[in-house]
């Protein structure tokens, strides 16, 4: 039988357990920062650099639910295995995290010579593992940063390689990046607009934008894509393809969502009943199951009719959380709300998802409509899609119009709905009405503006 934990074992070895990862017996945070401390003491007269590195597994989470916490278990044990065995000289692996991993290479001088060590991992690490029957595979990602004066602490030098790691994870799979100077920089101007825009959310100051969406043949606008506009006393305009993803991260665009919404149905409830809205939804949106019911909530409180708006998604936003996404989207449907696929041609499309969900709308994104006119490629893949949308039932836009020729030409190619400088720039709600008032003068329709 077993002594009892710790009452037969000498006190050297439960300091080693205290410092060990018991799932892969490699040494755990404490170890690690153990290490990193005294090579910082012993480098205090020897100013040679030294480096070290997180290395994050990539889509870890899908393992452990396709195969189990058993499976997943069993790889993180071989992958300590196949680290432990890479550690040459003087290098140590410890297992920081549930599926984080950190290096220590003292002998490794530059940031090429710490890259080359990482990809060496991530390369180690991606021939298949073994689980029961099956086989997984895996990827992962490394952020590392250089030891170079005695100023450093061992906090420091591994929030850099955090840093490092999250670039790296946000550049993809498989990827290592080492950390810079500029990186710090960068970091410091995303915290600075993340607090900003809290205060402007909280305080009501992010402003819907409103850009016309027109029949192409008519040149009648038949709806409006709202697009979100912040100006900070500060940092001045900022725009939406900055602060957009920075929200997302950060957890701000619930409420910032819920704002721009319930400031673009109060204006566009006057506006004539046939024009529609339509809104942007971010990916996270459609993993938080509670954006339907805000979405709806808005509609009532502003009392906008719900068969008026639109919500445009992309397939990033789809691809996260599919029966999540499914679950959001088929609500929204259920109430009247239609939906459009924005973007379309730019993400990781996939024809299948065109089966899976169901689409109003199909956006073809800018990238396609501004190489129409010189590229045979771009004129080709938008008569493809204008005849998939057809065959599908499904409205289509083109995005991006900035000249007639480009018009002229996706007339001829059949496609009903444009959208661009050509027609008219996003504009905010006083403008718009001003817009409108003007277009509908003499029609039926102004008498409800
Ligand atoms: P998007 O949804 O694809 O919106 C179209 C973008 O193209 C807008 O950029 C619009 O101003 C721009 N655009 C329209 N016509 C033309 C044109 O003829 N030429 C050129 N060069 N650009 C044109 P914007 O307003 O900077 O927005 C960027 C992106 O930010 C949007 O792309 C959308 O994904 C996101 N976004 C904006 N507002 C919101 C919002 O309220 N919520 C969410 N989740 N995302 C938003
Ligand atoms: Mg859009
Ligand atoms: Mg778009």
């Amino acid at each position: 039988m077993q002594a009892p934990f710790g009452m037969s074992r000498s006190v050297n070895e439960n300091n080693d357990l205290a410092f060990t990862d018991p799932l892969t017996g490699l040494g755990n945070h404490r170890r690690f920062f153990d290490k990193v401390d005294r090579l910082i003491s012993d480098r205090a007269d020897d100013p040679a650099p030294f480096a070290v590195g997180i290395l994050d597994l990539d889509g870890f989470k899908p393992i452990n639910d396709l195969f189990g916490y058993r499976a997943g278990d069993d790889i993180l044990i071989q992958v300590g295995m196949r680290l432990r065995a890479a550690m040459d000289g003087q290098a140590t692996v410890a297992r920081i995290g549930a599926d984080e991993f950190a290096f220590l290479y003292p002998m490794v001088f530059s940031e090429e010579a710490a890259t080359e060590k990482a990809k060496m991992l991530i390369e180690i690490l991606s021939a298949p593992y073994d689980v029961g029957e099956r086989t997984a595979r895996l990827s992962a990602s490394v952020g590392c940063s250089l030891f170079y004066s005695g100023d450093e602490t061992t906090e420091i030098l591994l929030s850099k390689a955090e840093t490092a790691l999250y670039q790296a994870k946000r550049s993809g799979r498989g990827r290592v990046v080492v950390y810079t100077r500029e990186m710090e920089e960068a970091a410091k101007r995303v915290t600075r607009i993340e607090q900003a825009l809290r205060r402007a959310v909280s305080a009501g100051e992010v402003e819907p934008h409103f850009q016309p969406i027109v029949d192409l043949k008519t040149r009648k606008t038949i709806g409006f894509e709202t697009l979100a506009r912040w100006t900070d006393p500060d940092l001045g305009l900022v725009s939406p393809a900055v602060f957009i993803p920075i929200a997302e991260e950060r957890g701000i665009i619930g409420p910032l969502s819920q704002l721009v919404l319930r400031k673009a149905t109060e204006a566009a409830r006057s506006w004539p009943q046939d024009l529609f809205l339509s809104f942007n939804l971010s990916p996270s949106q459609l993993v938080d199951q509670n954006t339907g019911l805000h979405i709806l909530a808005i509609l009532k409180r502003t009392g906008f009719d719900p068969r008026r708006l639109e919500i445009e998604i992309t397939e990033t936003g789809l691809m996260t959380d599919p029966a999540s996404a499914e679950k959001i989207v088929s609500d929204l449907r259920r109430c009247g709300i239609r939906v459009s696929l924005d973007d379309f041609g730019t993400g990781q499309s996939s024809l299948g998802r065109l089966r899976e969900f169901h689409f109003d709308k199909l956006k073809i994104d800018r990238a396609f409509v501004s190489s129409i006119l010189e590229d045979r490629p771009s004129e080709h893949i938008i008569r493809a899609i204008l005849a998939m949308c057809e065959g599908l039932g499904m409205d289509v836009v083109a995005e991006g119009i900035e000249e007639e020729a480009q018009a002229k030409r996706l007339i001829e190619f059949g496609c009903a709905g444009g959208q661009g400088y050509l027609f008219g720039k996003p504009a905010d709600a006083d403008a718009t009405l001003g817009y409108l008032r003007d277009s509908f003068r003499g029609a039926s329709r102004v008498g409800a503006l």
